[in-house]
């Protein structure tokens, strides 16, 4: 049996895991379905910051995986659930779009437009335009407001090649004010990772961390001091492998995929 099997939770990336965009990889399907049926808690992490978690339960059912909303943590509730603890009924200037509006305002926080608000929230916007930019440039010159980004991603890996990430809009605001995010919500922050625990009901010595990157899940989960699993059935493979264990370190456990935990 796999060590990693002794672990009570597993706190799971979501592309290159489970999943290529809307594609299944079936290894990682069934090994999902195994360890619930091993009775494991389960919560899958992703950075994404355009979805709600009801889009991504639609997508865990169309690969015949039966997940509850409870066992998904994105970018757009973890950043709902962190600003609601911060300051109840919080109004925020958001450049997100509508599944991060819609986890905000489940979460009790007014979205508003730029002059009532007391956060900036950025997050991936595929309709960014020079107004928001323009609302989201004014707040980020206010020091007096806080500013919260989903995810740190610079590039994401699109169907048809690389797509701008939320670092395109980050990028943007700091070559134009020099400030950066006061918080980072999203992996490799340890943010993301500690409100997954909450959920859970876990410590970190009781969790594996899973994911195919290793600059951002291996580093999420060493963030909170949990062992770590890189499989190589995403953005990292035997190709690139040495070259990242090189630059980011080795993470304690590397396998093919998922599958492989059960031999
Ligand atoms: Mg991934």
């Amino acid at each position: 049996m796999h060590p990693l099997l002794e672990k009570e939770g597993f706190i799971l990336d979501v592309d290159g895991v489970i999943c290529r965009g809307r594609k299944p990889i079936m290894e990682g399907v069934e090994a999902v379905k195994k360890l619930k049926d091993l009775g494991k808690k389960i919560i899958f992490v992703s950075n994404n910051s355009t979805r709600s978690r009801r889009i991504f339960v639609e997508r865990f059912n169309s690969f015949g995986l039966d997940v509850d909303e409870n066992e998904i943590l994105l970018a757009t509730y973890a950043t709902a659930r962190f600003i609601a603890r911060e300051r109840r009924n919080a109004k925020v200037f958001t450049t997100g779009e509508a599944g991060l509006i819609e986890e905000l305002e489940l979460a009790g926080i007014k979205v508003v437009d730029y002059e009532d608000a007391e956060y900036l929230v950025v997050g991936s916007n595929r309709n960014i335009s020079y107004e928001i930019m323009t609302k989201a440039l004014r707040l980020c010159l206010n020091e007096s407001i806080r500013y919260i980004a989903t995810n740190p991603d610079r590039i994401f890996p699109g169907e048809d090649g690389p797509i701008p990430g939320t670092g395109m809009i980050i990028g943007a605001l700091y070559w134009m004010t020099g400030r950066m995010p006061d918080v980072v919500i999203g992996k490799p922050s340890e943010v993301i990772m500690r409100e997954a625990l909450r959920i859970l009901g876990l410590r970190a010595e009781d969790v594996v961390v899973v994911g195919d990157q290793i600059e951002i899940d291996v580093q999420a989960g060493r963030a909170i001091g949990a062992e770590t699993l890189l499989v190589l059935s995403g953005v990292t493979t035997v190709d690139n492998l040495n070259e990242k264990i090189e630059k980011f370190g080795r993470p304690d456990y590397i396998l093919n995929n998922l599958g492989e935990l059960f031999g």
